[in-house]
């Protein structure tokens, strides 16, 4: 086997190292720097040159070799390389190559393309293991256009009235997409602490974000009038947030395409923008690969399985600790 599935996670036996592991270990190949991938506590990491900043960044002083996307490597007896995956800056899928067979790890992924992450390449392999966090036909995402013209209406008739747009969106990624979709013009855009942190780093790596203001304990919300403010979700019922009054709430998620969720998060306006594939984007993305065994991670694993069998795949369910984009989870998207 190529790849096996081990407590710690994830497995190449040729080259004695894991893929996002969930236990520490001693050699860690990272998709992308999200909690749930990216966990402290390993011995050694590689990862594609442009998530070792934010990776450094949260797990510290950590040994981290970089690879670029496309670049091989001989790990024992097993080549591998890293590819563009479409969900946040930096984030890659995984080829790992031995004997002429194939097996790629997906990580998370979004097969359209944003104005931030490197867009998804799809890789031909003999098995694939897929994430399927919105692995249901409901999931069906606007284009970035679409979605733009939303958060902007939205933003534009709340500073008209002269009240503050508070959306919530997970500090990396989810964040600087939402950036990346504003329309500067209409008002100042402000920001939570673990928001503009990220936002530096990318900064510093060339990224071209809009002008923000990180938000301290000390500015004035009344010198920053219909100001947009973005923070993680956790923070939108803070004290940091209940100084933005009078104040408009939003989420964005892929989530929000859901009945019931927005109320359930208690915010008044819900936009469906995910940096994860929708049903139709991992449906093409597994056709693409080409691959007969599929093995589906994140989310809907059993359904998702059931639906791709009876595609003709031979298809399987497996025990992740990754937890994908919770409704609940602060920042492991
Ligand atoms: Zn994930
Ligand atoms: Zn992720």
């Amino acid at each position: 086997m190529v790849l096996t599935f081990r407590p710690e996670g994830i497995y190449c036996p040729a080259g004695d190292f894991y893929i996002d592991p969930w236990r520490p270990v001693d050699r860690a190949l990272i998709t992308h720097g999200h909690a749930d991938h990216a966990r402290p506590g390993h011995r050694r990491y590689l990862a594609t040159d442009i998530a070792g900043p934010v990776m450094r960044h949260r797990l510290g002083e950590i040994e981290l070799e970089s690879i670029r996307y496309g670049e091989t490597r001989s790990i024992g007896g097993a080549r591998v390389s890293f590819h563009p995956a479409g969900h946040i800056p930096g984030s890659a899928q995984i080829r790992v190559e031995l004997g002429g067979e194939v097996w790629v790890v997906s990580g998370d992924y979004k097969t359209t393309p944003d104005a931030l992450s490197t867009p998804f390449e799809s890789v031909r392999c003999h098995s694939f293991i897929t994430e399927c966090t919105f692995g249901l036909p409901v999931f069906e995402w606007p284009t970035e256009a679409k979605a733009a013209r939303q958060v902007n209406a939205w933003w534009a008739a709340n500073a008209a009235e002269g009240i503050f747009s508070l959306l919530g969106a997970y500090s990396l990624g989810k964040a600087q997409r939402v950036m990346s979709l504003l329309d500067p013009e209409i008002a100042p855009i402000l920001t939570h602490g673990a928001v503009e942190n990220t936002n530096a780093i990318l900064r510093a790596q060339g990224f071209d974000l809009p002008a923000t203001t990180h938000a301290t304990q000390g500015l004035k919300p009344k010198d920053y009038p219909g100001a947009m403010v973005i923070a993680p979700p956790g923070a939108l019922g803070s004290d940091w947030a209940r100084r933005f009054r009078p104040g408009a709430t939003g989420f964005a998620s892929g989530w929000m395409r859901m009945r019931g969720v927005r109320r359930r998060r208690s915010v008044d306006r819900g936009f469906v923008v995910s940096d994860h594939a929708d049903w139709k984007g991992l449906n093409e993305a597994i056709k693409a690969t080409g691959a007969e065994n599929i093995y589906a991670t994140h989310g809907y694993t059993e359904i998702f399985a059931r639906w791709l069998t009876s595609e003709g795949y031979n298809a399987e369910a497996l025990k992740t600790e990754f937890t994908g984009e919770g409704v609940g989870a602060e920042d492991s998207e």
